[in-house]
């Protein structure tokens, strides 16, 4: 087979077999072809675009590239939960205990920060000890002892998701949907839950910014899992504002802890209650989604998700003292109020200036192997439909270092928008497809 000739059909518009895709896929991952010719290839399907079997194709074939998991020794079906990314989007710190302690066995293969959307392993790691580097055996073993496990994906999972991202990452070749979909559900395939339910966000602080390229998005993911005989749901979520008041990391545990106490943000816990429903759901534990999330509330009120949570952390070699006394987490030496220049109502937290501000500060990273800092953050006081008074908090911004604080302090500033009149809040849910 001939690279240039496959390169050459896509420019065109043709539909790739799966021979071609196999082989291009496989090939770049071994090295042997460079990176200049899958530069171009990218870029062709970015243009072009794929028809539904070629980015299912696509998608077995980077699935093909490297290890899967096997889960099949786990009782019961197990289900795995990917996000499209956030701010303040701690949702699996709540999720997967919740859903855990309602019987229903989790491993979930999470991700590190990148731009401005935080990462759950990184959140998870500003516990001290806790490790989520399981080895496969490792991972099965937890979840078949305590039914939960969050842990990395191995490096030889979906090897050509790590490969093809990099390009994509400085060729301009990120947000095109086939490139997008292969590669979450690669990785979702390929850590071998029989049922995924995908958080897919829309708007300023998601990839995704209109809810009609969501859909797409959601449908295409869906399509791919389900030809792989996954049980599938996607549930369109609001990405406007960040997700409760934390943004950072261990100040994004600590409102998980809340909310895991059934003391958080409305906004968090409603999500983790439509998430968690739709994956009772899948696994035929209920039969409407008000069922599942009467269970979950209980779940909640009742201490058992706050319970598998500390199991989790536990198992996972993390201390829980520090948990139990969330006030003993790691402090910064500086922290300094924004404050409104206005009276009125909040109309706008741009999460995507949030997500900046909060990047300025180290929460997150812009470079895959960069080092975070756990303690930084900002908490934010007010969030959309908010009334503030002239000279009310609207945030508290936490750092190590002054010029730090003084950048992300601007960048916060620009991101809350006060009017004199209330505005009109639209729901946190826009749709759930299956
Ligand atoms: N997340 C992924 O894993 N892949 C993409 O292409 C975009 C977001």
């Amino acid at each position: 087979m001939n690279v240039i000739e496959i390169i050459a059909k896509k420019r065109d518009g043709l539909v790739l077999s799966w021979e071609e895709l196999y082989f291009i896929v496989q090939e770049f991952t071994r090295g042997t072809v460079p990176d200049y010719q899958m530069s171009a290839f990218l870029m062709a399907i970015y243009v072009k675009g794929m028809v539904k079997s070629e980015v299912l194709n696509l998608t077995q074939a980077m699935v093909s590239s490297g290890d899967t998991l096997d889960l099949s020794s786990v009782p019961g079906l197990t289900v795995d939960k990917h996000s499209t990314g956030g701010v303040g989007d701690k949702t699996t710190l709540v999720l997967a205990p919740l859903v855990a302690s309602a019987g229903i066995p989790v491993a979930k293969l999470s991700g590190r920060a990148l731009g401005h959307t935080g990462g759950t392993l990184d959140k998870l790691e500003s516990i001290p000890g806790l490790r989520v580097d399981l080895s496969a055996e490792e991972l099965v073993q937890q979840v078949k002892k305590i039914g939960i496990a969050i842990a990395s994906q191995s490096k030889n999972l979906v090897p050509a998701d790590k490969k093809i991202y990099s390009l994509r990452n400085v060729t301009a070749t990120i947000s095109s949907l086939p490139l997008i979909a292969s590669s979450v559900m690669s990785k979702k395939l390929a850590a071998g839950a029989g049922a995924i339910i995908l958080d897919v966000k829309a708007g300023k602080g998601a990839f995704i910014h209109t809810l009609e390229e969501a859909k797409d998005l959601a449908n295409l993911m869906i399509a791919i899992g389900k030809s792989a005989n996954r049980k599938m749901c996607a549930v369109i979520s609001k990405m406007d504002e960040p997700l409760g008041y934390a943004i950072g990391n261990s100040i994004e545990v600590k409102e998980a802890i809340d909310t895991l106490h059934d003391n958080g943000p409305q906004d968090l816990t409603e999500l983790c209650l439509v998430l968690g429903a739709q994956m009772l759901l899948l696994t035929g534990k209920v039969k409407t989604s008000e069922d599942g999330k009467r269970i979950l509330t209980k779940q909640l009120k009742e201490g058992r998700a706050w319970k598998t949570f500390l199991e989790l952390v536990r198992a996972q070699g993390g201390t829980i003292d520090m948990l139990l006394a969330p006030n003993s987490f790691p402090q910064t030496e500086l922290k300094d109020q924004l404050v409104s220049h206005k009276s009125g109502f909040v109309h706008t937290v741009d999460a995507l200036l949030v997500g900046e501000a909060s990047l300025v500060l180290g929460a997150g990273r812009l470079e895959r192997d960069e080092e975070i800092n756990h303690a930084v953050g900002i908490r934010l006081n007010k969030k959309v439909g908010d009334k503030v008074g002239l000279g009310e908090n609207l945030a508290i911004v936490y750092s190590n270092k002054q010029a730090k604080l003084g950048k992300a302090k601007k960048i916060l500033a620009q991101a809350f928008q006060v009017y004199k009149e209330k505005p009109v809040k639209s729901p946190l849910i826009y749709q759930i497809l299956k």
